[in-house]
């Protein structure tokens, strides 16, 4: 569909079309605000601003925000559950906490205007993808402590969409309902979407039962190729949108129907990228570590939050009107990153690879090990029934091709293993896509 054709219809065109200059005076009075809230209200904040030898008071420009300390994930935990909260309890209506894998999450807290704010920024991402009252939406991701499925939910309300919350689990039950439903707007992650498609195929399901038309998949990074796979193999326009639960949860940004990038809220938020090693902010257009700072959240504002997230931010104005700018696509997190032998290495890179070679399959498995004190690299691949097993000199040079453009795009050599369609574990929420024996 050409980009003309396009309906770009905007929730709220007085925020997300402004001037740049009316942007930042905006941006410039909500993080005077913010910070004379968090400095006076959030002891972390109070000792980490005088440790830095900087008050509120000195913050005169945008640029400065650059001299104020970052906050981590770590500041979170230290001060678990509660010690981040800039208001008392009885102003927070809602607790949310993240996904975390190790030790103890972090918990999030909303005030009745943060969750106000939230369904807002998550409505205007799904107008930005075409999702109108007419939609039946269809959620699955797991309802619970999990900001995404509460988010979204709120945000499809707000534009008078009709909600199924059928939150996660059971992929046949999921695609009789969506069937019977006329489900209109799958949410969930990239990964699941995948695993809906193959099992609709499976089951000898077509693809023309389903009234599906638009994915909104978000809560992990996925790649262009993966994108092509979902849209072609459920006949949808799939979008990205982006958030994380310490910053707000979804909302934060999303992406319009020209496809080039998540919109960011940038009249809620301050986005800054930065070297993710010696914290300097570089210049736009770099790619680094993506850094964000509320202005309007009133229970837990954070100030220059790490997220860990490497992106690369773009100024120019978008074709759908919007003068708001936008993310790549999240090429992992920084703590996803693997390194072997010294090389940076993203899961999604590899993703890329394997997706362009004709047979593979869009299910893979990194195995990560140390050998005689080297690293190891094993991609375990799903191949389709062009790939015949019993041809082993196919099979080889299957092997040598996949490997010698995995080699060309990582610097870092790995082993390809050729596996069974199906057999590598399929999950319903995120995908578990390393295994790194090194940290055993
Ligand atoms: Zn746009």
């Amino acid at each position: 569909m050409a980009i003309a054709e396009l309906n770009h219809r905007i929730w709220d065109p007085v925020h997300e079309c402004l001037a740049r200059a009316d942007l930042e005076r905006l941006q410039l009075e909500r993080l005077h605000s913010t910070l004379e809230r968090v400095y006076h209200r959030v002891p972390c904040y109070q000792e980490k601003f005088r440790q830095a030898g900087i008050t509120p008071g000195e913050v005169r420009t945008l640029r400065d925000l650059a001299r104020l300390p970052f906050t981590t994930k770590e500041d979170l935990r230290l001060n678990y559950p509660y010690g981040m909260l800039a208001v008392p309890m009885r102003d927070v209506v809602r607790i949310h906490s993240s996904s975390g894998t190790t030790g103890k999450p972090t918990v999030v807290g909303y005030s009745r205007n943060d969750l106000n704010t939230w369904s807002e920024l998550v409505a205007r991402f799904m107008t930005a993808a075409g999702v109108s009252a007419d939609d039946i939406v269809h959620i699955a991701f797991g309802y619970g402590l999990f900001t995404g499925a509460f988010g979204l939910h709120y945000g499809a309300e707000k534009i008078g969409a009709t909600v199924i919350p059928i939150s996660g689990g059971n992929t046949d039950r999921q695609i009789m309902i969506m069937e019977d439903y006329r489900s209109s707007v799958l949410v969930c992650t990239p990964s699941y979407a995948m695993t809906i498609a193959d099992r609709i195929e499976r089951m000898g399901h077509s693809r023309q039962n389903l009234s599906l038309r638009v994915g909104l998949f978000g809560a992990e990074p996925w790649s262009e190729e993966l994108r092509r796979e979902i849209e072609q193999r459920l006949g949808i326009i799939a979008t990205d949108n982006y958030g994380l639960s310490e910053v707000m949860g979804p909302g934060v940004a999303g992406e319009c129907l020209v496809k080039r990038g998540m919109h960011i809220f940038e009249d809620h938020f301050i986005a800054e990228i930065i070297d993710p090693d010696s914290g300097e902010v570089l210049p736009p257009g770099a790619v680094g570590e993506l850094v964000l700072t509320t202005l309007t959240k009133e229970a837990i504002p954070v100030i220059r939050y790490r997220t860990r997230d490497i992106t690369r931010l773009h100024y120019e104005r978008c074709a759908c009107g919007r003068t708001l700018a936008r993310m790549e696509k999240t090429r992992g997190r920084s703590d996803d990153m693997l390194i072997i032998k010294g090389v940076n290495v993203f899961p999604t890179q590899i993703e890329e690879v394997l997706f362009q070679v004709e047979g593979c399959e869009p299910h893979y498995q990194l195995v990560v090990d140390r050998v005689d004190n080297a690293d190891t690299l094993e991609v375990q691949v799903e191949v389709n029934e062009t790939i015949f097993f019993d041809e082993m000199k196919k099979q080889r040079a299957f092997i040598d091709l996949v490997e010698k453009r995995l080699a060309s795009i990582l610097n870092v050599s790995a082993k390809v293993k050729l596996v069974e369609p199906a057999s590598i574990p399929r999950h319903e929420g995120k995908a578990q896509r390393v295994i790194d024996k090194r940290k055993r």
